[in-house]
């Protein structure tokens, strides 16, 4: 199985917690970064870690810390399976809205350069991102799917589609009605650890051991064979990110 979005910089002891993972079979990791000092420590972390495959980028909500395109550029290249996560995110609004699109098309073009996927946050944004989203050609991933409004777009535009913890919480009905129409092909399942622990394991620390739960969820909500669902998931990642 794979955990496809850890923020592994955000965990107490990321080694054992990969550790963990590997023990319930879940033996590949994408590691997400949020920022330039987190994609430094990002990348640290996951060398020498096997199956762990790391994402560069800054974080919609940093955009206005004035973090260098160029120097995510150096830092990613040759190294990375994705840019992410980037996007857009209007809910908090944390840096104003003029900065996050600049720094979303920024970083769309970096991954246009590079050749890599996306790994996308969309917030109380849905319009914009399909928009923003439009003229890019390489390989998309809506990452913690929350806007069951963005769906259609993500289906007729073939991205993939990657289901956090919150899927599996009882008032999230409407998002597994989301889950149930991705096609196989599409279907990605993640912890966004720390945050978002899914049902059986809430209010805890979040890591990515966990994404067992979500799989198990997403399997009942397609009415699928768990085991089935976490092999398809993981092969979706591996064509997703280029993954060997
Ligand atoms: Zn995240």
């Amino acid at each position: 199985m794979i955990d496809t979005h850890a923020h592994l910089d955000g965990l107490d002891d990321p080694h054992a917690a990969i550790a963990r993972a590997r023990a319930v079979g879940v033996g590949r990791i994408v590691a997400i970064a949020s920022g330039l000092e987190s994609t430094r420590v990002t990348l640290a972390l996951a060398e020498g870690e096997e199956g762990v495959a790391v994402a560069a980028g800054v974080h919609p909500h940093q955009a206005a810390d004035g973090e260098s395109i160029e120097e995510l550029a150096a830092l990613a290249a040759g190294k990375v399976v994705a840019i992410g996560e980037i996007g857009l995110d209007f809910y908090r609004d944390y840096a104003p809205r003029e900065a996050q699109r600049r720094l979303f098309a920024d970083q769309l073009r970096l991954a246009g350069e590079l050749g890599t996927a996306v790994i996308v946050h969309s917030r109380a944004a849905d319009d914009e991102t399909a928009t923003a989203l439009e003229d890019f050609g390489g390989t998309v991933v809506l990452h913690c799917f929350s806007s069951p409004g963005l769906l259609p777009v993500a289906l007729e535009r073939g991205y993939y589609v990657s289901f956090a913890g919150n899927v599996t919480y009882p008032k999230a009905a409407e998002l597994r009605e989301a889950a149930a129409k991705v096609p196989p092909e599409k279907v990605l399942a993640e912890t966004d650890c720390p945050y978002l622990a899914p049902q059986p394991v809430r209010g805890r620390t979040n890591e990515p051991a966990y994404v067992v739960h979500t799989i198990a969820s997403l399997a009942e909500t397609r009415d699928e064979d768990p085991e089935e669902l976490g092999r398809r998931i993981d092969a979706n990642a591996a064509a997703a990110f280029g993954l060997p």
